[in-house]
């Protein structure tokens, strides 16, 4: 905040001066705001994983959304360039960072336009590093920061999305091995995924959170698992989305997520939190880019003998969308600091993630307005962002499961 503040005095005005120039140049989209939690080592983070994602990823975008899935190969680049697992400890083979380099990874790929999955691969890391036994750790971390490993969590089924307490797929413990039955739905990374987190019904399939157990699922050449096409969406088409069956898959017993049966529905709330804010950090930095193209089309284009920008209402709408922008950011930002010294509730995450994907949504559609016709053209960049942005206030819990969560707090 200090750098866009007013200044008290000609010192203050001298230090934001310096503040800003020292720091712009960095800054992607001609803001002199910069996040507090940024440092020189995660510019030095952000800069090489720019670089890659523009250079490998951004011109392979139209033919990953042609098929409807990132190339097989992606994972182990991304594992090479080090944005896979940027916050699981190096003993696991992560990057040892912390949740501002996971926030760096995500924004950079939402600035570029690039979806392949790299926040469910996390997620997934994060459910192991969590909940799992040293060798699961062992076993399965250090592969998924190669990319070797692609991840998946599979919880939604067609009759259970926002009640999660309502899955039907089962795991039955017969001797050493689970038996899982059933189907998932809406699975992210499941056409690449060889681990798969599943929610399922344990024990003597008792009803509620208690009966609920998360069960890794180790994909290869296995037995009674089968895989949809991805489905076609709205948007993010170059990351997939799948179903998943399950008929009689049989895995080794230690493949319980924790230490004893019945904690999947507690382990999901918990890790959902870090989704949410993930999904936040995703919103935010394309509302920015956002608002910096269409404040650019703006003044480019001309209608009425004059340029688009020199109309009152454009220039409204854009302050407005500013203004949205600037205010989700500092929230945002509060909310990485927070979660960063483990000081973020629940409740706080669930208000990031359900305001700032609504802002999103709201933010976008305004800039295609301004984008008129074009804006409603593949070609033009804010058409895709705008139907890749819709999916935000559905996934990681509704934006009305949000509510409620926060209606709970009052
Ligand atoms: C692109 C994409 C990727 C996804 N990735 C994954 C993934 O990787 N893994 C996974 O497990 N799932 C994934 N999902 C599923 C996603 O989490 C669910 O779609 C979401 O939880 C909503 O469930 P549902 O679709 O069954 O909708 P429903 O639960 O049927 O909800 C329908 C409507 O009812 C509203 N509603 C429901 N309950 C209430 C209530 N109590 N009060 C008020 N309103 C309510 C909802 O907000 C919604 O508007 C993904 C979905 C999409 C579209």
């Amino acid at each position: 905040m200090q750098a866009t503040g007013t200044p008290a005095s000609s010192q203050d005005v001298s230090n934001c001066t310096q503040r800003s120039v020292a720091k712009s140049h960095e800054l992607p989209y001609g803001s002199s705001y910069e996040s507090p939690w940024m440092n020189a080592e995660l510019h030095a983070f952000r800069s090489t994983a720019r670089k890659f994602i523009h250079t490998e990823f951004a011109p392979r975008q139209a033919r990953w959304r042609e098929q409807r899935y990132p190339d097989a190969d992606a994972w182990m680049q991304a594992g090479k360039a080090g944005i896979l697992l940027p916050d699981i400890p190096r003993e696991f083979g992560g990057g040892g960072g912390t949740f501002a380099h996971e926030a760096v990874v995500l924004e950079e790929l939402a600035r570029a336009g690039v979806y392949f999955g790299a926040s469910t691969q996390n997620a997934v890391a994060h459910y192991i590093f969590a909940y799992g036994s040293e060798q699961q750790k062992r076993s399965w971390l250090p592969r998924m920061a190669r990319g070797e490993l692609v991840g998946a969590v599979a919880m939604t089924e067609p009759l259970a999305g926002s009640d999660l307490q309502s899955i039907k797929t089962t795991a039955h413990r017969v001797g050493d091995r689970y038996v899982l039955n059933g189907m998932k739905m809406f699975v992210t990374d499941g056409f690449h995924a060889k681990i798969i987190c599943v929610a399922s019904k344990t024990g003597n399939g008792s009803a509620g959170p208690k009966g609920i157990s998360l069960v890794m699922v180790e994909a290869d050449d296995l037995h009674g698992y089968r895989v949809g096409q991805p489905l076609e969406k709205v948007g993010m088409n170059q990351q997939d989305t799948c179903e998943m069956y399950f008929d009689d898959v049989r895995v080794p017993a230690s493949n319980l997520l924790g230490t004893a049966e019945g904690k999947g529905f507690s382990q999901m709330m918990e890790q959902l939190s870090y989704e949410r804010l993930s999904v936040a950090v995703g919103a935010i930095a394309v509302v920015e880019r956002a608002v910096a193209l269409t404040t650019q089309y703006a003044k480019e284009r001309t209608v009425f003998g004059k340029s688009l920008m020199d109309y009152q209402n454009t220039r409204f709408k854009l302050a407005e969308c500013k203004t949205q922008a600037h205010v989700g950011r500092v929230f945002l930002d509060d909310c990485i600091e927070r979660f960063l010294t483990d000081s973020l509730d629940d409740v706080t995450s669930a208000m990031a993630k359900c305001w700032l994907t609504d802002a999103q949504c709201r933010i976008l559609d305004e800039c295609l307005q301004l984008h008129g016709g074009y804006g409603y053209l593949v070609d033009y960049p804010i058409a895709r962002m705008w139907a890749d942005s819709r999916v935000q206030r559905i996934y990681a819990g509704t934006n009305e499961i949000m509510k409620e969560l926060i209606a709970w707090s009052l």
